[in-house]
């Protein structure tokens, strides 16, 4: 099969680049390096069956040639990071709205297949745990900055879900907590990595407030698997999936469980979220994904605990940073 993924050179796009090609497929990696890093694509340098294109999703002429080329489009490009958010709100609307927009009409117009990568974060500060695909979503108010990703991805959904209507084939995924090799590291990065970073650098990691807030760490082997079966299977067409783990963990606890598998002796510092985040920032409590949906259509079911996944991800930091 012939695919194109946009947002290439990103965390997960790359992952997915690199399994795609690993399993026989011929892959277009698009991606502008705005987040993206080409390191992240370094195995795939030279590979007959992998074609690297460095342009934005907001370039039309680019998009359309790339599209008719493939059967299948994973579309990854976003931005991402929470301190995005709320440092440039309007171009997460920009890039995961507009930009999208355009791309589903591409698909549509074309006959293209779309598999749109969206997010746990849709769900808001809603507190009926666990959330199933079709739960209510509530956010804050638009003052508040944080909740532009939450928009910009449902705004989304709700326009993929549109084109469905009118014939596009498409399937919505939505990840939670994603960690593992590759991550952004750097303040826009999740917390996983981040805190990696603090201990292998000799930081105290910054627990944000009494890190009590919850979330369900899925390591990226799991995800790639989980998004390939969305992309592959014809009854996962026109639905959502929520790919994540079942593990609910508290910020402290990770913080704790990263001490105790790499067995360095590291400190933990409480920091409250305004030192962090500024003004405009309001946490999710808990977070964690009913899964039954995609082990029925998809047979997802993540393997890879939180330990043995930290140590993957810290064994790969260490020789890196
Ligand atoms: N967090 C933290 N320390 C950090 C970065 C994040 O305690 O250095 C917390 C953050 O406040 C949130 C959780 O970790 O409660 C997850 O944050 P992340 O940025 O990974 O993404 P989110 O799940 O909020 O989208």
């Amino acid at each position: 099969m012939k695919y194109l993924v946009t947002g290439a050179a990103g965390f997960i796009g790359s992952h997915l680049c690199k399994e795609l090609v690993t399993r026989g497929n011929k892959v277009w990696g698009l991606d502008n390096l705005s987040q993206g890093k080409i390191e992240r694509l370094q195995e795939l340098e030279d590979h007959p069956d992998f074609q690297f294109i460095d342009s934005c999703i907001s370039d039309d002429e680019v998009l359309e040639e790339l599209i008719n080329k493939v059967d299948i489009i994973y579309h990854m490009a976003a931005v991402v990071g929470v301190k995005r958010y709320v440092e440039k709100p309007e171009r997460v609307i920009d890039v995961n709205v507009r930009f999208t927009s355009r791309l589903f009409e591409l698909a549509y117009q074309l006959d293209k297949k779309v598999i749109f990568a969206s997010t746990s974060e849709v769900y808001g500060k809603n507190n009926s745990i666990p959330f199933s695909e079709d739960d209510n979503r509530i956010y804050g108010p638009s003052t508040t900055d944080r909740w532009s990703y939450a928009i910009s991805k449902s705004a989304a959904e709700h326009l993929c879900l549109g084109y469905v209507k009118k014939g596009l084939k498409a399937v919505i995924i939505r990840y939670f907590n994603v960690y593992g090799p590759y991550a952004d590291t750097s303040a826009y990065g999740g917390v996983v990595t981040r805190f990696v970073n603090q201990l292998l650098t000799n930081k105290p990691m910054t627990v944000h407030n009494d890190g009590s807030q919850t979330r369900c760490f899925t390591y990226i082997d799991d995800i790639i698997k989980g998004t390939i079966e969305a992309g592959s299977r014809p009854e996962a067409e026109g639905k959502v999936f929520n790919l994540g783990h079942h593990r609910e963990t508290s910020i402290l606890e990770l913080a704790e469980t990263i001490l105790k598998v790499s067995g360095i002796n590291g400190d933990i510092v409480f920091q409250p979220y305004k030192e962090f985040y500024g003004n405009s920032y309001e946490d999710i409590t808990r977070r964690v994904p009913d899964l039954s949906e995609a082990r029925k259509i998809l047979d997802y079911d993540p393997e890879i605990t939180l330990e043995d996944g930290l140590k993957k991800t810290l064994n790969w930091y260490k020789d890196r940073v």
